[in-house]
């Protein structure tokens, strides 16, 4: 990619930055790991990161460059050993409270001895058992979005690897939570699957108007699907650079064989192998 093209990618951000609508802020954060034997490890370090209200960020990086620690750090599992992480304006672990996380992960991890809409309800259920109150998602509706409505009486062995991350979406929603948090949730399915997943996952995300923070191993997925692109390097871990994708909305899979699109993927590849040496 020439020098000129990589400004134009970077020069893109849509619009200033004052701060104020960062839903997700990290300061400095470094995650070190005390192990049961041997020295500790440090996953990742000097972490500066922000995610705006209702936009949708990945992270990108190879596997152990400490993304699914970020993605306990800032849903509140984790404590950071250094830094600071900021969620809606208070702690992460508030904000756990305060069950603003729906979270996804590569596997389903659907009960079998549950049908679609069981499985889709489970955290509400659980939640209501507590006794706590909340605002939680129509069930019917969320199947609904995911498209799933006919299949609310399967059972996970039923179902195609897509359509149980599609139980595992509406599940997560169900909590109705403000910040989607995506660990490789498409890893798993095969390339024909994953692609229409994409797609329905830029419908829902346009329906429901969450903050998604997505982790991904692919560039193409990347660029395709968000606002702007960490790049996660090294051991320990460190950003490498924040990429806004330039790229118009709504986005149809078309927009994949354009110039622009090559571009962002050029620049990624790039920085992404310039860490590997
Ligand atoms: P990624 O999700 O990018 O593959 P992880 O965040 O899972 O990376 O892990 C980052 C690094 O931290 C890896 O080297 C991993 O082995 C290490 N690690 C993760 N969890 C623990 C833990 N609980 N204890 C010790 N080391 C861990
Ligand atoms: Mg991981």
């Amino acid at each position: 990619m020439s020098a000129i093209q990589e400004h134009r990618v970077r020069d893109a951000q849509p619009s200033a930055d004052t701060g104020r609508d960062r839903i997700i802020e990290l300061n400095d954060v470094a995650v070190t790991y005390e192990a049961q034997r041997g020295e500790p490890y440090t996953a990742v370090e000097g972490i500066d990161l922000f995610v705006k209200e209702r936009e949708f960020v990945s992270l990108i990086g190879p596997s152990g460059c400490g993304k699914s620690t970020l993605l306990k750090v800032i849903t509140g599992l984790l404590d950071p050993t250094r830094g600071r992480v900021t969620v809606a304006g208070g702690a992460a672990q508030e904000a756990r409270r305060r069950r603003l996380f729906g979270i996804v992960f590569q596997e389903a991890t659907l009960l079998p001895w549950r049908d679609v809409q069981k499985n889709a309800g489970f955290l509400v259920e659980l939640i209501r058992l507590t006794g706590a109150s909340g605002t939680f998602g129509d069930p019917e509706e969320l199947l609904r979005m995911v498209g799933l409505d006919e299949f609310r009486h399967n059972y996970p062995r039923e179902l195609s690897g897509g359509m149980k991350q599609r139980v595992a979406i509406a599940r997560a929603l169900s909590i109705d939570p403000a910040i989607l948090m995506m660990d490789e949730p498409f890893g798993a399915l095969d390339a024909m699957t994953r692609d229409n997943m994409n797609e329905e996952l830029l419908r829902i995300w346009r329906q429901t108007q969450k903050t998604v923070v997505f982790i991904t191993h692919s560039i193409r997925e990347s660029v395709y699907l968000s606002d702007a692109v960490y790049v996660i390097a090294g051991k320990p871990g460190r950003i490498v650079e924040r990429v806004p994708v330039a790229l118009p909305r709504p986005r149809q899979p078309e927009i994949q064989t354009t110039s622009d699109f090559q571009s962002h993927l050029d620049l990624l590849r790039t920085l992404l192998e310039r860490r590997q040496r």
